[in-house]
């Protein structure tokens, strides 16, 4: 006969506490006002969130929507950040250079980056005179953390006669000794561009060396680059591609430029998290996978309910630092307002703007795929 276990008074087998969430540890309730402000955004999120746990996380966003509010705070969300923090909080949302272009003209004081730390610098050193938060300072970037101001200003020294182009996956420091900025969804753009402006065959790319290789194939410039890579993207290879395609035949594989070269080659469309983005909602596929940075697929499955998403994915350490928990508390304690020297900010602003100046493109640039990889010299840090 089985054997009744009794957890009541008595028994040495004691029933666990239960952990109180983290929307109860700050004193907020799941009552009718927070009901009343947050159900109708339920289904927003209820491919991601369960019925379940709903009642703890709809408090901590009724608590930041109304913080933000009072605070006269905008959230900029990147596309990498969790459907919780993308759909329910942000107020703008998508990849670097969009969420740029955003912190240069926003009509707010407080800018709260749902993104990683160089993003956040890259608002502040757009926007001053604003205040403007993280809410981890442990939200760092593989490749902001692979090159220094001094390895750049070396660079320099070595190759005197070549444009400076920084990712901007990069810090403060970095983009202020470098001649200009990029990102995925102008890369090939901006090399073109310095190339014909410096009159150069040659553009120093940095610091990640499979976005160089990749620009290269697109553009036949020859580009030197630096050992940096993204621990997210590094990851994929084209033998993943191939394995996709006999598991999953017909599924249409989409690929982020931080990837080898190996992966464009063998993948059906490349290019930024806009990029991606745009080509799903517009080709509508029946089946897709996205191989980024996880949150990626949730968020655009969310806005794409007829595309069937296979999900093999990479989550990226650093993005997932930014938390609905931390972001209430940054918004609460106004804490982490990201600095940079005035020096150096305004050096880093040339940087960025003479990427925004250059023509505005009507979609981010697609990469090319199907290229034979690329082999470039990669610039060694000694
Ligand atoms: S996904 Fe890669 S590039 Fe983006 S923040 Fe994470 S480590 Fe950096």
């Amino acid at each position: 006969m089985a054997r009744l276990i009794d957890s009541g008074p008595g028994c040495p087998t004691p029933t666990p506490a239960r952990t109180p969430s983290a929307s109860e540890a700050r004193g907020l309730l799941y009552d009718s006002g927070v009901k009343a402000e947050t159900d109708h955004l339920y289904p927003l999120v209820s491919d991601f969130i369960t019925p379940m746990e709903w009642p703890a996380v709809a408090p901590l966003v009724a608590a930041i929507n109304r913080l933000k509010k009072q605070a006269g705070a905008v959230i900029l969300a990147h596309n990498y950040m969790t459907p919780d923090i993308f759909r329910l909080v942000g107020d703008f949302r998508g990849d670097s250079l969009q969420l740029a272009r955003e912190a240069a003209t926003i009509d707010a004081d407080i800018i709260v980056q749902a993104g990683v730390h160089f993003m956040a610098e890259t608002s502040k050193i757009l926007a001053p005179d604003k205040t403007v938060l993280i809410s981890s300072l442990e939200a760092g970037c593989s490749l902001a953390a692979s090159i220094t101001s001094a390895d750049v200003a070396l660079i320099k020294q070595r190759y005197p006669d070549y444009p400076v182009v920084t990712y901007v996956n990069t810090t403060a420091e970095v983009k202020a000794e470098c001649h200009i900025t990029c990102t995925s969804s102008n890369a090939a753009q901006v090399v073109e561009a310095v190339a014909k402006e410096w009159n150069s065959d040659t553009v120093i790319l940095v610091p990640d060396q499979y976005l160089a290789m990749n620009v290269a194939a697109q553009t036949g410039i020859r580009i030197m680059t630096w050992p940096g890579a993204c621990e997210v993207h590094e990851l994929f290879s084209g033998d993943d591609v191939e394995a996709l395609r006999e598991g999953h035949p017909g599924v249409v594989i989409l690929a982020h430029p931080e990837c080898p070269p190996d992966v464009l080659e063998a993948c059906d469309f490349a290019g930024s998290t806009a990029a991606l983005t745009n080509y799903v909602k517009d080709q509508q596929p029946a089946k897709v996978v996205l191989l980024t940075e996880c949150s990626m697929s949730d968020n655009v499955a969310a806005e794409n309910p007829d595309v069937d998403f296979v999900r093999p994915c990479n989550l990226c350490p650093h993005m997932k630092r930014i938390t609905l928990e931390n972001i209430l508390d940054c918004l609460t304690h106004m804490r982490h307002e990201v600095t940079i020297e005035e020096a150096v900010r305004v050096r880093a602003k040339a940087a960025i703007e003479a990427m925004l100046a250059l023509p505005k493109m009507a979609t981010p640039l697609a990469f090319k795929t199907g290229l034979k990889p690329m082999e470039i010299e990669v610039i060694s840090p000694s």
